[in-house]
């Protein structure tokens, strides 16, 4: 079977205006080092709407970089799994740069070009239209493509998992999950008893508001425009919430923030907006020695002012590719934490059934009604 090309239905982004489409394509067969996937269910990411929307790839293209699923046929090369594993899909990485040698794989050298291209290594696609010669569709989207029934993933960012698991919920873990609590626990290393301010409430902030709770922060400053959201923030560990709205202009929000982190400053902060002047907040926010993550940069090209009098009291700002994980232990290490009760990250969850509902799905997302959707594929995963 592995040698054979394989029929699937995928959601393809076919321009960046138009919604995601249900259509059947066929999928090549696995190369030596790809691992086939039947695809579970996948989560949706605002990674995968911005590069729709924005135009940051080719089209038409099978995006989804959130996957979960069951493995179905293996190139002659993978060594490490079996047919039937369970796994997670996550970021694509070399495992021999420099970064990648120093286990901080997601400033791999080729980041960009792995999971971002819209092909495989080698240039070639994965995808084409039934009846067209040539593979005319972009996929390896992280080298996964997961808005479709199955995907060709490597041994590099496929995670095993237990099948004992409910694997549509683990689906948010390949990367918002990741990098919100990996963005406190891997970047920040945040300690006890200080204090963090979190500049947006979706999934990956939400998630660093549960990392920082379980490192011990004392303070933990939710601040977004959305009020449900801080409600959430509050319910999953912020001590703290701030409605900009109801503070005043910029400088008043960084007064009120500071003043609430008794701490002349917090020691942290991480903006998740990708907007120039909120990441601005979060940096001014910080006192002397406090670092700023930024997890969003905003489209290419965008710029933040950074008063250079500011970064003086040794301070700095720090950009932030999936919480500095390294994904094979630490979702594990999530999904630990999660069964112990402490990491309730399935509660960011709303879940669609079907592949025809992405669509409705990810509008849900941008539109701040839902936080996380799961699209579960898989009949048999369906409630
Ligand atoms: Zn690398
Ligand atoms: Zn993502």
């Amino acid at each position: 079977m592995s040698t054979q090309e394989l029929e699937i239905q995928a959601a393809v982004a076919y321009r960046s205006d138009e919604p995601f489409t249900t259509t059947t394509l066929e999928l090549r067969a696995p190369a030596a080092h790809e691992i086939r996937v039947r695809i579970v269910a996948t989560s949706v990411c605002h990674t995968d709407l911005m590069t729709k929307n924005k135009a940051l790839c080719s089209f038409p293209i099978v995006l989804g970089h959130e996957g979960v699923g069951i493995v179905d046929a293996l190139g002659e090369h993978v060594s490490g799994f079996e047919i039937g594993d369970h796994v997670v899909l996550s970021y694509d990485y070399c495992g021999h740069c420099p970064q990648c040698e120093k286990h901080k794989p997601s400033y791999c050298n080729d980041h960009g070009s792995l999971n971002f291209a819209g092909t495989r290594p080698d240039g070639s696609k994965t995808h084409r239209t039934p009846g067209s010669g040539t593979a005319d569709v972009f996929g390896s989207f992280f080298q996964q493509s997961s808005f479709a029934t199955y995907a060709l993933s490597h041994a590099s960012n496929t995670i095993k998992v237990d099948k004992a698991l409910p694997l549509p919920l683990l689906a948010p873990l390949g990367c918002g999950v990741q990098t919100g609590a990996g963005t406190v626990f891997n970047t920040l290393q945040v300690e006890p008893d200080t204090s963090l301010a979190v500049f947006g409430c979706g999934c990956v902030g939400l998630s660093a508001i549960m990392a920082a709770k379980l490192a011990g922060a004392r303070r933990i400053i939710a601040v977004d425009i959305n009020k449900s959201r801080l409600e959430t923030a509050i319910a999953l560990g912020a001590t703290h919430r701030i409605l900009p709205g109801e503070i005043g202009d910029a400088a008043a929000v960084v007064d009120h923030v500071k003043s609430v982190s008794q701490t002349n400053g917090c020691h942290y902060a991480i903006d998740t907006t990708g907007v120039p002047g909120v990441l601005r907040q979060a940096f001014d926010c910080c006192g002397p020695l406090g670092v700023t993550a930024m997890i969003a940069p905003g489209v290419p090209g965008t710029e933040v002012s950074i008063e250079m009098l500011g970064l003086l009291p040794g301070k700095s700002l720090r950009g932030v590719v999936q919480g500095d994980s390294e994904s094979k232990t630490f979702i594990p290490k999530l999904i630990d934490l999660w069964q112990q009760g402490v990491f309730p990250f399935d509660k960011l969850i709303t879940r669609y059934n079907s592949i025809d509902s992405l669509e409705t799905a990810a509008q849900a997302m941008a539109s701040g009604q839902v936080i996380k959707p799961v699209v579960v594929i898989d009949p048999a995963f369906q409630e």
